[in-house]
């Protein structure tokens, strides 16, 4: 049978991979070059060319460089402009600097981070960066987790966690024994809880439904005074950063005597944790280390690419027992396992660029993202307001709230601002209000980007 590729030498093989990794940093380079300038948004035509790239699969190899050129050539220009410093939609930051070459290099090992083993520079690194964010939130020294793909997993492992913890103490071994049966566990979230944390206890069996909302204020806090008895067989969820408009669960006022109920006391943070790294915001987070686990995201505010999320548990045992396998080819004992901690086996080893990013950043790069995009923020508020718009939150970080009179004309605003592709800001409905949602997540945004932007909302919000 002749092979396609006659000449397959480790002379070719090195050959083309350098040829490779030449054009696809050409390519990469070449689309952050207009990152700053192209509109946000793709436009509709670029969306339209992507028909070119969905046929049907060859029966014939076709040269790596000639994929990567069509990738580059109709897959680039109908992506979302996120590098730029102009996107406040969702959550979504940039990559830093560091992240984004050690992407380029940990893509380019192809390890394998379930085991030690397959890894060691990965293991020890998803380690390392776990300390360090433990260490950057304020939490106990005992803190450990797991590197997984974003706050969806990061709540889900954490809450398989509490599920275990629980009802071992109820003397229930779910793992063995599943949950029909089992003594009833109650969940307690905030009424303006983020969907995947719905989604989790879902996955989980806990149930979406079978929960106790507490109500929250306008803000979307929950309001203490309306907290149910708490008991050992509870979860209770609080929120750091809320989606919409970035506020806190008041957690110094709920935590101590929660903690004293023998409930298993949960955060979601999936960006706003990330205000403890400021001098000027920490007191935001105060009273949140008193937990048993917390939920956070890497790829939010901190800007380390996707994907990226992080569990953290004051007692990580708990999580091992949730996560670990057991496997005649698999070491049990030695140092930590990723996987152990993991609802996935094998995986990409994202605690790399997680790793990198918070090494070249340090305490004060972080610092300096949080409170950057928070004054941006402001800046958003306080122009819009000025213009006679209303501003629907307090903003406490880096999420802004904007009614422009009416939810026609709301929603008008921030269609024709998308289509403009200066900027790109989402709608959202919050307590029943339509609302622009800007979300300032990113390290790129500059003061011009700023001005630009809130030109070009002004100019939407005429035109609607
Ligand atoms: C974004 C977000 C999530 C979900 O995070 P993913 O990384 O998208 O899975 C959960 N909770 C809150 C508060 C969030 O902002």
């Amino acid at each position: 049978m002749p092979s396609p590729n006659p000449a397959h030498t480790a002379d070719s093989i090195a050959a083309t991979r350098a040829a490779i990794l030449a054009q696809s940093t050409s390519h990469a380079a070449d689309y952050l070059a207009q990152a700053h300038a192209r509109p946000v948004a793709p436009t509709p035509e670029a969306v339209a060319d992507l028909p070119a790239l969905c046929g049907d699969l060859p029966d014939h190899p076709t040269a790596p460089s000639a994929v990567l050129q069509q990738l580059h050539l109709l897959g680039s220009p109908a992506t979302v402009a996120n590098s730029g410093g102009r996107y406040f939609g969702f959550v979504n930051g940039g990559m830093v600097p560091a992240a984004l070459g050690a992407a380029i290099l940990v893509n380019t090992w192809d390890q394998n981070a379930a085991f030690q083993v397959q890894s060691p520079t990965a293991a020890a690194l998803e380690a390392t960066a776990i300390r360090w964010i433990a260490e950057l939130f304020g939490l106990p020294a005992s803190t450990g987790g797991a590197v997984v793909t974003g706050a969806t997993m990061a709540n889900f492992s954490c809450l398989a966690a509490a599920r275990n913890a629980l009802l071992t103490r109820a003397g229930w071994d779910v793992e063995n024994d599943g949950l029909f049966g089992a003594p009833p566990i109650t969940v307690v979230v905030g009424d303006e809880v983020h969907s995947s944390l719905i989604k989790a206890l879902g996955m989980l069996g806990l149930g979406r439904r079978r929960i106790i909302r507490v109500p929250v204020d306008s803000q979307g806090r929950m309001r203490i005074n309306s907290l149910p008895r708490l008991d050992d067989r509870t979860i209770l969820c609080l929120q750091a950063g809320n989606v919409n408009t970035g506020s806190f669960d008041p957690a110094a006022a709920i935590l101590p005597a929660a903690r004293d109920s023998g409930a298993w006391i949960h955060v979601d943070g999936a960006f706003g944790l990330w205000a403890a790294t400021s001098d000027h915001l920490r007191h935001l987070t105060a009273g949140y280390s008193l937990a048993d686990s917390w939920a956070t995201d890497g790829h939010k505010w901190p800007n380390i690419g996707y994907d990226c999320g992080i569990a953290l548990l004051r007692e990580p045992q708990w999580l091992k027992a949730a996560m670990s396998i057991q496997a005649a080819y698999l070491q049990q004992d030695g140092p930590r396992e990723p996987s152990q901690y993991n609802p996935e086996l094998s995986r990409r080893a994202r605690g790399v660029e997680l790793w990198a990013a918070l090494r070249s950043l340090g305490r004060a790069g972080l610092a300096d993202i949080v409170d950057r995009t928070t004054a941006h923020a402001q800046r958003f508020a306080s122009s819009l307001h000025a213009a006679g718009f209303r501003i629907l939150n307090d903003v406490v970080i880096n999420q802004v709230l904007v009614d422009f009179g009416s939810p026609a004309h709301t929603l008008a605003t921030v269609a024709h601002l998308q289509q403009e592709g200066t900027c790109w800001c989402g709608s959202t409905l919050w307590q029943g209000h339509t609302a622009m949602r800007i979300s300032v997540s990113s390290w790129a945004t500059t003061d011009a980007d700023v001005e630009l932007s809130l030109a070009a909302i002004l100019r939407a919000a005429r035109q609607g």
